[in-house]
């Protein structure tokens, strides 16, 4: 069977955010930014009558919400066992191994299901947001997603996952 692969980069395919991780041992970044650039990869067969793997315009719609969602915030991991991240009034309070550390107003924040703010991690979260996508619109014939982020230049990681 043939497979084709189509994929979207973009100059609005970005998102420029603000992150700190933590590493093995005690160690936990200063709070800073970075410009990430996403880029997606489908793989799949040719669909019937578009002769095409799957439509660009659509790919790169859904790709600028995702990122969209999380640019211009503070992304913040809640399932980082060092990291206490919780909710008051109209803030999100951040605390490292239990001494408080940041606050921030609620709306600047993206709190993310992932341990770590790492690019692999935001590769994995934005490929299973974009997956949500892509089930609900039912694409068929689709095989794999690849997701690469990069958090500066050519500093990049890529998160590949079979579908169906
Ligand atoms: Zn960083």
């Amino acid at each position: 069977m043939e497979s084709y692969k189509v994929t979207v980069t973009k100059d609005y395919i970005v998102f420029a955010s603000a992150h700190f991780i933590t590493f093995a041992g005690h160690r936990c970044e200063g709070l800073h930014g970075h410009n990430y650039r996403a880029r997606v990869t489908l793989a799949g067969g040719l669909l019937e009558e578009s002769w095409f793997a799957f439509d660009f315009v659509t790919l790169k719609h859904m790709m600028r919400r995702r990122c969209d969602e999380i640019d211009h915030k503070v992304l913040l991991p809640l399932e980082n066992p060092k990291i206490q991240v919780a909710e008051d009034g109209d803030a999100v309070t951040v605390a490292y191994e239990g001494k408080p550390r940041y606050r921030f107003p609620k709306s600047d924040c993206a709190l993310l299901p992932v341990p770590n703010t790492t690019v692999e991690m935001l590769a994995e979260l934005l490929a299973s947001r974009l997956r949500a996508d892509l089930e609900a619109m039912g694409a068929p014939g689709l095989t794999a997603i690849e997701m690469e982020v990069e958090e500066n230049f050519g500093q990049v990681a890529v998160y590949r996952e079979k579908l169906g």
